[in-house]
């Protein structure tokens, strides 16, 4: 299914990239809700959390390592990040494609529900 992200993906839509492999796709999002604001995605076109299956772990393995190592190279390793997946409605997830949100560099303020 084609979202903003699969647009991404293809380079048909800019993005200022973080990391790229075979598998794995990270840049900045576009609207920052703190001062380090990345998102990684998977290539394969997951539309959520919901969709991953067994097969899939290996890919959700390397993301949260891939998370890890982003967060090192930006430099909030030490002071302390968030990782967020939205899934449905509820969530206010707004782009279908499985996503990963590096929250950090600045005091976070709590989740609230
Ligand atoms: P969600 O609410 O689905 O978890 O988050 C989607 C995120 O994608 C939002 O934080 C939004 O700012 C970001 N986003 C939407 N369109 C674009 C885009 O074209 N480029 C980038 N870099 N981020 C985007």
């Amino acid at each position: 299914m084609e979202t903003v992200f699969s647009k991404i993906i293809e380079g048909v839509i800019p993005c200022k990239k973080v990391f790229e492999n075979d598998r794995i796709l990270a840049f900045y999002d576009i609207e920052p809700a703190a001062p380090v604001h990345v998102l990684i995605i998977p290539k394969k076109y997951i539309a959520s959390m919901n969709e991953v299956t067994a097969e899939d772990l290996p890919l959700i393995a390397e993301i949260h390592s891939v998370a890890q190592q982003i967060a090192v190279e930006l430099g909030v390793a030490e002071s302390g990040y968030r990782l967020i997946n939205n899934c449905g409605p509820d969530s206010g997830q707004a782009v279908h494609h499985l996503h990963y949100h590096l929250l950090g560099g600045a005091k976070l303020g709590a989740l609230t529900g």
